[in-house]
C-alpha cells in the first residue's frame, strides 16, 4: 500500500528548467526564489549562469504553476525581470531538498548589476530602533537597498570585487550572509558598527576633529551656518542649512556659482510638503527606490532662502536616500532642509575621495564628514521632473545607471562617445543599450579623465570591448577626439539625428518619424551651427524638412554665455543697422563701446557663424525684454523666461494657440527651395512691436512660447500631410521647457498625430550617446549585410 502510494504521488511529480532574464543579481533574487521553493515544497536548485538566473524545480503541477506565478508576481522591489523561459526537464527525485547553487567567475557576465539604491523601510526602522544591533550605524543595508554601482569594480558582483573586500564580514554579519532566508543574504555591502565603514569629521587641514558623535557636531556646525563636505554614496556633497540666506550665500561666493540653482534635501515627505507642490506622481517618485533629484514648484510660503534658485519658480528637492544622511537630520539642532550640492571645485567632477576633497574643497568646507567606503566611480545625483504626460529625466546617474535600455534591434558591440556639454557614453551590444552616469561637460581635464574612468568602468562591468565606435560630427568635442583615437571604425553621427535616434530607440519606433529637435546648438552637414531642426527621420539617415531660420551669433561660441549679443543679431536681423540704433530700453544697460563692436561684427560678417539654434533664439527674446543680458550657467536666460511666462498661464492655456496664431502662420513659414524655414526675425518683430503697444513682458514672454508653437505645430501639419507620417518625435534640450513641451504635444495630439519624447533617457544631450550607439550600430549593420536600414 505505502509503495503504491509512493509511486502514485511520484507519478505526479513534474520537473522543469526556468531561466530568468534582466536585473536578478545582486538583488535578493536567489534567496527569494529559495523562499518560494521552500514555502511550495518544491525541490531543485537555482543558480547564476550567462543566460541569466537558471532554476531547475520539481513539485506537483499546481506548486510549480503557483511557484511560477510567484517569480513574476512576488519578485523583490529591486528586480527587474525582462523574460521568463519554460522547458520541462525528466524528473529528478532524488534530491528532496532546494539549493542555492554558488556563482562562477564567468557565469553572471549577462546579468546585469544593479544601480545603487535608497535606504529601504526595513533597514530605515531598524536604523532607529534602540533595540536593534545596528541602531544608529550610517553604512545598513540589506539585498533591498545600498550601494551597488558606485562600489564594484568588476563582476560577478561579489563582495571581493567591490571596495566592500577591506571589511571582512563580523560573525554576526556573516551569519546573515549565508542565511539563504535571511534579508540579508549574499547582501555584498552588508556590515555593521563591528566590521563596517565608519565615519569621522576633519578639519580643512584634514586634522582628525576629536568627536564622540561626529554627526551630531556635523549637525551643530550646519546650524551654525557652517558649509560641510560631506562624503556621500557616489561622491561628496557641500551643504548648509537651506533656510538661511547667509549660508547659502557663503556656500555661493565660495563656489563661485552666482545664480545656478542648489538642489535640496529634506527629512521626509511631510517636511517636503511644507516646501514645494507635490502631486501624486511626484510624490511616487520622490519615494521611489532611485530618490532622484525632482524639480517641483516652490512654495513661497515655506521659508527656504530666497537665493537658493534666484528668478525660477522650481526647486529641486529630493529625500534623504542613505542611513548617514538620515542620521544626519536625526541629530539634535539639524536645519530640515539642507542644500546637497555637488561636492566639487567650479567646473571639475565630484569629489570621490577623502585626499581629492581635502584639497578640492579646503577652500570652500569649514569642516569635512568623511567615511571609509571607497567610492569605485563617481555618480552624481539623478534630476527627474514631471511633465504634463511624461517624466523626464534631466540628469541620468544614481539609481538608473547601469540599467539597460531594451532595443529590438540586435546592435554589434558599440561604443557611442556622446556629446561635448552634459555628456555620457553609451554601449551597445546584442539587444541592449547600456548608458552610463552622466559625466559633465568635456571642457577641462578632469572631466575627460572621468570620461575615460566610466568607459573602463563600463566596459569592466559589462565585459564589453566595442568593435566600433560612433561620435558627433562636431569635430573639436573631447569625446570625437576619443573616438578618433580609439582607432575603431568611426561612424560619425549628427548631433540632431542622434537626438531623434535616442527617442526612437526608447520608444522601439522602427519606422520613420518626423523628429522636432529644438536645442541648443549642434554641428550641421553645411557647416551652419543647427539647433532648431524639423527631420525626417530613420534609424540610418535624415532628411532637414524644416528648421528655424539662422541668426548671426557675434563672437561665436561668446554669444552663448552674452544672450544680449543674440538680442543685437536679431535686430539686425529685422532692420539692419537702423534698427540698432534704435534700441529696446532693457539692451541700453549694455556699455555702448561694446555694443558698437557687436555691430561692426554684423556689418561686416565678422566672426559670427549663423545658427538655426532655438536655444539661441530664446537667449535674444529673453535679452530683448530685460529678462538677463548675460548668463552663468548653462540655459539660464530660458529657463528664466520660462519662469516669466509661466506667471500668467492658467492651467489651459495652450488651447487657443492654433486660432491665436493662424492668422501669422503664413508669414512665419517661408518655403525655401531645399526646405521650409521658420522665420525668427519676423517672431521677434511680433513681440517687439507688441512691446511697443504697452503689453506686460510676461504676456510676450508667453506669447513667444505661443508663436513657436503655432508654426511648428503648423509646419509638422503640412509635413505630415506630404509625407504620410504621424509619428512625431519630440526631442532636444529645449524641450525640457514644460511649456515648449505642453503646448507643441497639445496642438500635435488634437491633429491626430502620435507624439513620443524622451522619458528615461535625457532629452538634452545626456542622450546623444544612445542616439549614436544605435544609428552608428545600425548603419554598421546594414552596410555589412548589404540590407537596408530597419523599417
Ligand atoms: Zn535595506
Ligand atoms: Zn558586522
Ligand atoms: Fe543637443
Amino acid at each position: 500500500m505505502l509503495y503504491g502510494g509512493f509511486l502514485a504521488e511520484k507519478a505526479d511529480l513534474q520537473a522543469m528548467r526556468l531561466v530568468i532574464k534582466g536585473t536578478v543579481q545582486g538583488v535578493g533574487f536567489r534567496p527569494f526564489v529559495y523562499a518560494c521553493a521552500i514555502r511550495l515544497g518544491i525541490s531543485g536548485s537555482v543558480g547564476n549562469s550567462s543566460e541569466g538566473v537558471v532554476i531547475e524545480a520539481t513539485g506537483t503541477a499546481d506548486a510549480l504553476t503557483a511557484f511560477s506565478t510567484a517569480l513574476s508576481t512576488e519578485a523583490p522591489p529591486l528586480a527587474k525581470i525582462t523574460s521568463i523561459e519554460h522547458s520541462p526537464l525528466p524528473a529528478v527525485l532524488s534530491d528532496t531538498a532546494f539549493r542555492i547553487i554558488a556563482s562562477s567567475d564567468s557565469a553572471a557576465a549577462s546579468a546585469s548589476i544593479p544601480a545603487d539604491i535608497a535606504l529601504c523601510h526595513d533597514c530605515h526602522n531598524e536604523l532607529l530602533n534602540p533595540e536593534d544591533r545596528r541602531f544608529h550605524y550610517p553604512f545598513i543595508n540589506c539585498t533591498n537597498c545600498g550601494p551597488r554601482f558606485s562600489i564594484v569594480e568588476t563582476i560577478p558582483y561579489d563582495r571581493q570585487k567591490t571596495s566592500m573586500r577591506i571589511f571582512p564580514l563580523c560573525a554576526d554579519c556573516l551569519a546573515e550572509y549565508n542565511d539563504p532566508l535571511n534579508r540579508r543574504f549574499h547582501a555584498q555591502p552588508n556590515a555593521c558598527g563591528n566590521c563596517g565603514p565608519q565615519v569621522s569629521l576633519h578639519a580643512p587641514d584634514g586634522s582628525v576633529i576629536e568627536s564622540t558623535n561626529a554627526i551630531q557636531d556635523a549637525a551643530d556646525l550646519l546650524q551654525q551656518g557652517k558649509v560641510l563636505a560631506m562624503r556621500g554614496l557616489g561622491g561628496f556633497h557641500l551643504c548648509v542649512d537651506a533656510f538661511s540666506e547667509t549660508a547659502v550665500d557663503t556656500l555661493r561666493q565660495r563656489k563661485h556659482r552666482p545664480d545656478k540653482p542648489l538642489a535640496v534635501m529634506v527629512p521626509d515627505l511631510k517636511t517636503a510638503r511644507l516646501l514645494a507642490r507635490i502631486d501624486q506622481e511626484e510624490e511616487a517618485l520622490l519615494l521611489a527606490p532611485e530618490h532622484p533629484i525632482i524639480l517641483l514648484p516652490k512654495l513661497e510660503q515655506g521659508g527656504l532662502a530666497a537665493n537658493l534658485a534666484p528668478g525660477i519658480d522650481e526647486i529641486g528637492l529630493m529625500l534623504a536616500y542613505t542611513p548617514l544622511h538620515v542620521l544626519l537630520f536625526e541629530a539634535a539642532r539639524c536645519p530640515r532642509c539642507l542644500v546637497m550640492t555637488s561636492g566639487n571645485p567650479s567646473g571639475a567632477p565630484i569629489c570621490t575621495s577623502n585626499q581629492d576633497a581635502l584639497e578640492g574643497l579646503a577652500s570652500i568646507a569649514d569642516c569635512f564628514l568623511f567615511h571609509n567606503r571607497e567610492i569605485v566611480i563617481r555618480v552624481d545625483d539623478s534630476v527627474v521632473r514631471v511633465a504634463k504626460n511624461h517624466r523626464q529625466i534631466l540628469r541620468r546617474a544614481r539609481g538608473y545607471v547601469p540599467n539597460p535600455l531594451p532595443v529590438p534591434w540586435d546592435l554589434p558591440t558599440i561604443i557611442g562617445c556622446g556629446a561635448g556639454l552634459k555628456n555620457t557614453v553609451a554601449i551597445g551590444r546584442a539587444h541592449e543599450v547600456v548608458c552610463s552616469q552622466h559625466i559633465g561637460d568635456l571642457t577641462d581635464l578632469e572631466t575627460f579623465r572621468f570620461y575615460e574612468e566610466s568607459v573602463e568602468h563600463l566596459q569592466r562591468l559589462l565585459q564589453a570591448q566595442p568593435l566600433i565606435a560612433a561620435c558627433d560630427l562636431h569635430p573639436d568635442y573631447l569625446s570625437t577626439r576619443y573616438a578618433i583615437e580609439s582607432g575603431l571604425p568611426l561612424y560619425r553621427i549628427q548631433h540632431h539625428h542622434a537626438h531623434a535616434a535616442a527617442v526612437m530607440a526608447e520608444h522601439q519606433l522602427t519606422e520613420p518619424v518626423l523628429a522636432v529637435i529644438l536645442d541648443g546648438t549642434g554641428y550641421g552637414t553645411d557647416g551652419t551651427i543647427w539647433g532648431g531642426e524639423i527631420l525626417l527621420a530613420d534609424l540610418c539617415s535624415f532628411t532637414r524638412l524644416g528648421h528655424l531660420s539662422t541668426l548671426p551669433m557675434p563672437g561665436g561660441d561668446a554669444a552663448t554665455y552674452e544672450p544680449w549679443r543674440m538680442a543685437l543679431a536679431a535686430l539686425f536681423a529685422i532692420g539692419g543697422l537702423d534698427r540698432l540704433n534704435a534700441l529696446p530700453a532693457a539692451l541700453k544697460q549694455i556699455p555702448e563701446h561694446r555694443r558698437s563692436v557687436i555691430a561692426t561684427m554684423l556689418t561686416q560678417s565678422i566672426n559670427t557663424p549663423r545658427t538655426s539654434s532655438c536655444g539661441r533664439l530664446f537667449d535674444a527674446v529673453a535679452a530683448l525684454l530685460g529678462v538677463r543680458q548675460i548668463i552663468s550657467y548653462e540655459g539660464q536666460a530660458a529657463i528664466e523666461l520660462e519662469s516669466l511666462a509661466k506667471s500668467c498661464t492658467t492651467s489651459t492655456w495652450y488651447h487657443d494657440i492654433p486660432q491665436a496664431t493662424e492668422p501669422l502662420i503664413a508669414s512665419l513659414l517661408i518655403e525655401k527651395q531645399e526646405n521650409v524655414e521658420i522665420s525668427s526675425p519676423l517672431l521677434i518683430k511680433v513681440l517687439l512691436d507688441e512691446c511697443s503697444r504697452g503689453v506686460s513682458r510676461a504676456r510676450i514672454a508667453l506669447r513667444f512660447h505661443c508663436l513657436l508653437i503655432g508654426a511648428i505645430s503648423a509646419l509638422i501639419d503640412r509635413l505630415s500631410a506630404t509625407t504620410g507620417l504621424q509619428q512625431i518625435v519630440l526631442s532636444g534640450g529645449c524641450m525640457h521647457n514644460r511649456l515648449l513641451l505642453e503646448g507643441l504635444e497639445y496642438a500635435l495630439l488634437t491633429t491626430g498625430k502620435k507624439v513620443f519624447t524622451g522619458e528615461t533617457i535625457p532629452v538634452n544631450d545626456g542622450g546623444i550617446s544612445v542616439g549614436q550607439t544605435i544609428i552608428g550600430g545600425l548603419l554598421h549593420v546594414s552596410r555589412n549585410t548589404h540590407a537596408g536600414c530597419p523599417g
